[in-house]
């Protein structure tokens, strides 16, 4: 039974990796609440108001995608 919950463990782990791994940076307007793909002309012209983030942390900020270049 312990074999079986280290394995459940270590799979855990691989998947949590590949996540963060596959986590999308996006540029994250914090004024109007809009991010952007880092690409965007949106993104690169706003350099004050926007950080870079995950966009999963960006919609959990409340982000929504940009209507340009869809987040
Ligand atoms: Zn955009």
């Amino acid at each position: 039974m312990k074999k079986v919950f280290l394995i459940f463990c270590f799979l855990f782990f691989i998947v949590f990796d590949l996540n963060v791994a596959n986590a999308k940076i996006v540029v994250f307007n914090t004024k109007t609440l809009k991010y952007h793909n880092v690409y965007c002309k949106y993104a690169q012209k706003c350099t004050v108001n926007c950080i870079k983030l995950e966009q999963e942390k960006a919609i959990k900020r409340g982000g929504k995608a940009c209507k340009v270049c869809g987040g």
